[in-house]
């Protein structure tokens, strides 16, 4: 088949790297001729709102994918009149607003972090006082690794998070949770309805950006809770018909009793970063299972290999490769983009038992782009 990819970031690149060995091409749509895709398919640089790019960029597809979830739905409108298009616009026009995507959480049972929507300063100052603080003023729309976030830690911090937060269209405030550790559930429906369901990660983020993700036994996922994301994303994907992968993320919480809870995030109706460890991890990686179900063809085994696995992502600066290939257990992933303050250049995987990839995470400590904290 020849499945073109709205986008041709790092996760782009990986679907084809993953999608080539199946035997299909792909055709990517981006703005810059650097897209880290251009390697592994065809790259037609253009705007996403572009009606002529999108024709041309259409003809001749197979099938309609895209690898971020900011990616303007009306581009996938459009594409959708020719072509299928998936996962489908319908769950990528909630992702795209943090207050629809909370609302729809709550449909499938799951608890966000209270919230309220914000238009206007008197509007801000009341939510503030409702809610209390700390808590943390976002936009609705087009936020990712931790952009157009303020953090309120004082009521007098209100006119500061309008000052800087207040131009960029509706927002919202959410009341700040204090969690334990942040996780993430990765699954993949197929066209018939199977669902291949990835192991929880455990998720440090530092200044907004995802710095490491475990699985298996050095993520220490409580199973109820495990059992609980995977019951509300089975039914959010069987009620949309969904098909391909989608990514929950969770804060875990410790209750009163000493029991933990979840509360959701964000989700992504698209291949996800704390899911990079699957390509060496698993024998179908999320980025293969994503080409399979886009592609109506049977998912493939989505468990963990091994005890356990690790992700690190190199974000700024990029380490020499040797200072890598000397940890045993380790595969770098370099995705050709120029360095950049707060660039994610490249994912470092680790698998093997808990105590190897502990180890190995602990000599990759100080790499440059790594930020591994004990
Ligand atoms: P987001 O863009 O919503 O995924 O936020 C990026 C990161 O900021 C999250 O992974 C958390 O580490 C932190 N964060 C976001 N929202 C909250 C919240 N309501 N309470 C505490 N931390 C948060």
């Amino acid at each position: 088949m020849l499945i073109g990819v709205l986008g041709g970031g790092q996760l782009g690149m990986m679907i084809a790297q993953a999608g080539i060995r199946l035997g299909h091409t792909f055709r990517f749509l981006d703005p810059s001729p650097e897209a880290p895709a251009r390697g592994v398919g065809d790259l037609m640089v253009g705007e996403y709102t572009d009606t002529n790019a999108l024709r041309q960029f259409g003809r001749g597809l197979n099938v309609v994918t895209w690898e971020f979830e900011n990616v303007p739905t009306s581009a996938v409108q459009v594409l959708s009149r020719a072509t299928p298009s998936y996962p489908g616009v319908a769950l990528l026009e909630i992702a795209q607003d943090r207050l629809s995507e909370k609302t729809a959480f709550r449909e499938i049972g799951l608890e966000p972090a209270r919230h309220l929507p914000i238009g206007s300063l008197p509007e801000l100052r009341d939510a503030v006082n409702q809610i209390g603080v700390p808590c943390i003023l976002k936009t609705r729309r087009m936020g990712y690794d931790g952009k157009g976030q303020f953090v309120l830690h004082k009521r007098e911090d209100v006119e500061t998070a309008w000052r800087e937060l207040g131009r960029s269209g509706q927002l919202i405030l959410e009341g700040f949770v204090e969690f334990e550790r942040e996780v993430s559930l990765i699954a993949c429906r197929g066209k018939g309805g199977g669902i291949a369901f990835y192991p929880m990660p455990t998720n440090v983020h530092r200044g907004g950006i995802l710095r490491v993700s475990r699985v298996g036994e050095g993520a220490e996922i409580e199973p109820e809770l495990e059992h609980a994301a995977r019951a509300a994303m089975s039914k959010l994907m069987d009620g949309m018909d969904y098909v391909g992968v989608l990514t929950f993320e969770f804060f875990v919480v410790k209750k009163l009793d000493g029991g933990r809870t979840l509360i959701a995030n964000e989700m992504a109706p698209r291949v996800h970063n704390s899911g990079h460890w699957s390509i060496e991890g698993s024998r179908a990686s999320q980025f293969e299972n994503h080409c399979r179900a886009i592609s109506a063809t049977e998912l493939g085994p989505s468990v963990l290999l091994h005890p356990a696995a690790a992700m690190v992502n190199i974000v700024g600066e990029a380490p020499r490769p040797e200072e890598v290939s000397r940890v045993s257990g380790a595969t770098l992933h370099l995705y050709g983009k120029e360095p950049r303050e707060g660039r994610k250049l490249g994912h470092i995987t680790l698998v093997g038992t808990r105590q190897q990839v502990e180890s190995g995470l602990s000599s990759l400590r100080g790499v440059p782009g790594t930020m591994i904290e004990p």
